[in-house]
């Protein structure tokens, strides 16, 4: 398992083969030869094996090149969320310590900020035509270096990645990953997803996340085709499928649903063969549209996160919309009682309880950075509390109900946000919807959806009690589990990797999160 030198020995199988299409076009060859240059020129700076360097860079070449540079000797990718607040990035920069910080024109402002309000002051490379102050010229570097491997021996256990948590709860949390987790996790996801040689997919999702690196590495390892999209946009996601071919994608299902919302799934779908989503859950209303416009040959839910790639796979997500199937390649699931605090015990089919999996899998990390106390609270007896419910059914397929903290407890009963939207999205006039608990004096929390019209001309108030009672006559909720406000709303809020942020519903937030109707 050597993900340092993938790159050199897919470029040895496939040297002509195209292995990055974007601004810049390489073949395997190239590529190889690029981030050869890139580890040299960045050798050349002092960085040693061991060593952290962090990214504040878009979705681009540089970022791809750089990450696979880093690989090749030993050193720890840690890339940054660039559209993080300066303070949260400088709270990032802090607690990485990286030798040295590399950023672009698209991160110049931001990264500004936070060096400025950090503690700590690396040296800084700026790739790009306007460089952040005191920074040197990345590409002059790099073209002074020599493109020959720079013959680090690098082992399996060596640092490959530190991602940083999204930090929905509480400060970021960094997530040190060695080089055998990542290319475990790769060729999970290769074969999980069935993948075959010369596969095309689209770098749609940020490399600064668990999805973004799984798509570079996994084209890597397999001789694929890796495409540059800097920033997701639908219209340009569905250009690039076209013209370049994309047969794979892995995308969150809010991507999907910005795909589907353009009307033109049928554009590409001779084209895309393999869709796989990651993330969040779908909903069976976008699912059926996906399958219903894409006939897709391959369809899968991979369940998952930053600390452990996989959790489960669902290898066909049409077989049983929602579920999230069996453990995956190299992992062990069970679904234990939350409050437990030690003895993990599987609990019976049906009951719904916290979902552990095993830090033994090649795929697990070992330890949040710096963080016991994070460490004593997900890692325990030698499986990782993912703060996920859910619940196995009769065929002993795992559902995932939501986050343990975003249950709602109303009225003493609980309801999972999740299995009242996936009813809801199935109303012809809502285009997303998210529920959430908000504090009550009678219910204690009332269950309360906040939808995205697809007509945004129709009257709110009307059409906010039209969907309350549909959920009540035409949908099967019990009486319990039915909002008890709708709010129509023109955006529901997301993170840069397009999750749903509940907690910014939650808490109220004006704008375009505001309700446009006056439901009591
Ligand atoms: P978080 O969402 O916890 O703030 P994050 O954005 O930093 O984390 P991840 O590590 O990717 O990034 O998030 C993992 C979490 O995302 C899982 O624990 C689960 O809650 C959710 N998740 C991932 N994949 C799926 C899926 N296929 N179905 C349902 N939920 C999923």
């Amino acid at each position: 398992m050597q993900l340092g030198r993938t790159l050199e020995w897919t470029a040895a199988r496939f040297p002509e083969r195209t292995g990055f299409a974007g601004e810049r076009r390489m073949t395997y060859q190239e590529w190889d030869g690029r981030t050869n240059q890139i580890a040299n020129a960045l050798s050349s700076a002092g960085i040693r094996r061991g060593d952290r360097v962090a990214t504040f860079l878009a979705n681009t070449e540089v970022m791809a090149s750089t990450h696979l540079a880093l690989q090749k000797l030993g050193v720890m990718s840690t890339p940054l969320n660039i559209r993080l607040s300066p303070p949260e990035l400088a709270y990032c920069l802090d607690d990485a310590e990286p030798s040295l910080v590399i950023t672009d024109d698209h991160a110049r402002k931001v990264a500004q900020a936070a060096l400025g309000q950090s503690r700590y002051s690396p040296r800084v490379l700026h790739a790009g035509s306007s460089p952040v102050e005191g920074a040197k010229e990345f590409e002059t570097l790099v073209a002074q270096a020599d493109s020959s491997a720079p013959g680090i021996a690098v082992e399996e256990s060596d640092p490959s990645v530190m991602l940083y948590t999204s930090g929905t709860t509480g400060k970021p949390k960094g997530v040190p990953r060695t080089q055998r987790n990542e290319y475990a996790a790769s060729v999970a996801h290769i074969m999980q997803c069935q993948y075959a040689y010369g596969e095309a997919t689209l770098g749609a999702m940020p490399m600064y996340h668990t999805m973004g690196l799984r798509s570079l590495l996994s084209m890597v390892v397999i001789g694929g085709k890796f495409v540059e999209l800097p920033a997701y946009e639908a219209r340009r996601a569905l250009e690039l499928i076209v013209s370049e071919g994309i047969s794979a994608l892995y995308l969150v299902p809010t991507a999907y649903w910005a795909l589907a919302q353009t009307g033109e799934l049928g554009r590409i779908s001779s084209t895309v063969k393999k869709l796989a989503f990651a993330g969040a859950p779908m909903t069976s209303a976008l699912c059926e549209k996906l399958i219903a416009e894409l006939k897709p040959e391959v369809f899968v839910n991979h369940y998952g996160s930053s600390e452990i790639y996989t959790f489960s796979i669902e290898e066909d997500a049409t077989r049983k919309p929602g579920c999230a199937g069996r453990a995956g390649l190299h992992s062990r699931l069970m679904v234990v009682d939350p409050q437990t605090e030690s003895g993990h015990r599987q609990l019976p089919v049906g009951e719904v309880g916290e979902i552990v999996a095993s830090l033994e899998s090649d795929e697990s990390f070992q330890g949040y950075w710096k963080r016991p106390d994070a460490d004593a609270k997900s890692l325990r007896s030698g499986w990782y509390h993912t703060g996920d419910l859910g619940h196995l059914d009769e065929d002993g397929d795992l559902w995932v109900d939501g986050r343990v903290d975003d249950m709602i407890i109303t009225g003493g009963e609980n309801v999972h946000p999740v299995e009242v939207e996936d009813v809801l999205s199935h109303h012809p006039e809502i285009a997303e919807v998210t529920v959430v608990g908000l504090q009550d004096e009678k219910w204690g929390q009332a269950v309360t959806a906040f939808v995205v019209l697809h007509d945004e001309t129709k009257d709110a108030a009307a059409l906010a009690e039209e969907i309350r009672e549909w959920a009540g006559t035409e949908a099967p909720l019990s009486p319990y589990k039915r909002p008890k406000r709708v709010h129509i709303v023109n955006a529901i809020p997301k993170s840069p990797v397009g999750k749903i942020l509940r907690r910014k519903l939650v808490a109220g937030e004006a704008g375009e999160y505001e309700s446009r109707n006056s439901n009591p």
